[in-house]
């Protein structure tokens, strides 16, 4: 039989469409004729029509035309270029809801993909009245307000360090939200192009390769937006030629920017179709006299046709060829190329958590696997006997190093290679971790890594997530090796839009 005639609703059809989840794209789900249809924009408990624009074998896609019952989640997305840009995903759900929905997901993964048993969710009041409450039973409130007591639930149970058996299952605690969730980046990465106007810079048109100019982002500090402006102008005043992609010629594809919110310093990346930048100085000039707290230019070439923003080559115009940032005590120097996380203020908090889930007494060999430019290494390492840190690019290890010559820490260790070649033959050598932090990307660990951990045996393993699929995946390995997942935390790193990160604490069973 085929497919398509099984499906009740059909191409440009319009149906109404009850809503009752969210994917984690941020897109509505919901059903019409008992037909998963994806629809964007549209929220949990909404009954909405919409126009059916692909249908496929098990679920469709459909276009939202009208809400007919909004949601009390529903706000107005305060970003006027909102539905065009695509680069937040949720500001059309107050910012409670979205804290619910993230630690939602959190739940359904581990549940699902790793098979794992959640606790029910246990409010401060109710643990004290030994009540368990179910989480779907929990209002928006009642999460907001645990939110403001932050860790208060984590610390009663880290420091009684009473996990059991596991068998209560995983605490998964409410996400940890921003009090001011707006205006949170460090780092702007605008592309630029020509449009009859001249020189346009902003954000590539939802699914399209069309630039869009920008002249303010919502989610990005004020000052990368001032400083985009300000390069945008000096470059139409110079003449400057944004590349074009389809035939490869024009000079200016990017302008990175990158900002230390403690430090209040500014580095500026052009990023060009080639060496020569004309009148550079003229570049220059104009940049260093409109941005007062700009402490480094630096240029990167990429002449290669591809949508990756950075080439091979970094070349400092004026200045430093770093900026600096300091989280909680601890002073990183950022480069052109090198990672550091993008929203400062929740970093303080996720770093914060893994800490306290380290449960560092002074006393303790730490490895800090997927260790970058040695941020969590470094916090670590002041209530660490000794802290191993690994990561795979090389550059990266040579800024972590400088960054414990920065602080003066003298009892970290960083490696470069594969976490999971390096702590195996860190184990051969006799190193034995009383606690392991893994932070991977998005593929989350490897098997390997997850092996050496069983066999190596450290009393907590820290796991920090950007991917709550391949989370669950590994707590499923490690639970099944004999750790017990006590808690997780989200932590909302990136506001309105639909990426979680959380904490994990995995303590073993012995
Ligand atoms: N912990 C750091 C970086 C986390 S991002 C921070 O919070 O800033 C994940 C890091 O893992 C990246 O720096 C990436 O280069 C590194 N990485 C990816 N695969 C790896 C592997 N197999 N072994 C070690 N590091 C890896």
């Amino acid at each position: 039989m085929d497919s398509r005639s099984v499906a009740p609703v059909e191409k440009n059809q319009e149906v109404t469409v009850e809503i009752f989840g969210l994917s984690h794209d941020g897109e509505g789900v919901g059903r019409a004729e008992g037909f998963t249809l994806f629809v964007q924009g549209a929220l949990p408990g909404e009954t909405v029509r919409a126009k059916v624009m692909k249908v496929k074998k098990q679920y469709g896609y459909a276009k939202l035309l009208e809400i007919q019952v909004p949601s009390a989640e529903r706000t107005e997305a305060p970003c006027p270029i909102y539905k065009q840009c695509g680069g937040c995903q949720l500001q059309h759900m107050t910012y409670e809801a979205q804290l619910v929905h993230k630690r939602q997901q959190v739940v359904d993964s581990l549940e699902r993909i790793g098979k794992l048993q959640v606790a029910g969710f246990v409010t401060k009041k109710d643990e004290r009245a030994g009540d368990v409450v179910d989480a779907a039973a929990v209002d928006v409130n009642v999460q907001t307000e645990s939110n403001e007591q932050g860790s208060g639930e984590a610390n009663v149970r880290t420091e009684n360090n009473d996990y059991g058996s596991g068998e209560a299952g995983i605490i998964v605690h409410p996400t940890l939200g921003m009090q001011d969730p707006w205006r949170y980046r460090n780092k702007a990465q605008v592309p630029f192009g020509m449009e009859e106007g001249g020189l346009v810079g902003g954000f590539y048109a939802q699914g399209s390769h069309r630039i869009v100019d920008m002249e303010a982002c919502l989610i990005q500090h004020e000052q990368n937006d001032d400083v985009v402006r300000q390069v945008k102008e000096i470059g139409r005043s110079l003449g400057v030629r944004a590349y074009d992609e389809t035939s490869g010629s024009g000079l200016l594809r990017h302008v990175v920017v990158k900002y230390g919110f403690a430090t209040g310093e500014v580095m500026v990346v052009l990023v060009t179709n080639g060496d020569r930048i004309p009148r550079v100085d003229e570049w220059i000039e104009g940049i260093r006299a409109a941005v007062p707290g700009v402490q480094s230019i630096c240029q990167n070439v990429n002449t290669a046709r591809t949508n990756v923003i950075f080439g091979g080559v970094t070349r400092v115009l004026w200045g430093r060829d770093v900026i600096h940032d300091t989280i909680g005590d601890v002073k990183f120097a950022i480069s052109a190329r090198s990672f550091y996380q993008v929203n400062p203020v929740q970093t303080e908090v996720l770093y914060g958590k893994a800490l306290q889930y380290a449960a560092l007494s002074g006393r303790e060999t730490v490895i800090d696997a997927y260790c970058g430019i040695g941020t969590i290494t470094l916090f670590l390492a002041q209530h660490a006997k000794h802290v191993y840190g690994v990561e795979i690019v090389p550059e990266a290890i040579d800024d972590a190093r400088g960054n414990s010559l920065l602080n003066g820490i003298t009892n970290a260790t960083f490696a470069v290679g594969k976490a999971e070649e390096v702590i195996p033959a860190w184990k051969q050598q006799g190193i034995a971790a009383d606690v392991v932090v893994v932070d991977p990307p998005r593929k989350g660990c490897d098997a390997v890594l997850l092996d050496t951990l069983l066999a190596m045996r450290p009393e907590r393993i820290v796991y920090v997530s950007c991917n709550p699929a391949t989370l669950a995946r590994d707590l499923r390995v490690l639970a099944d090796g004999g750790y017990i997942v006590a808690e997780v935390t989200p932590v909302d790193m990136f506001p309105h839009t639909v990426h979680v990160e959380c904490v994990a604490l995995l303590v073993r069973q012995d």
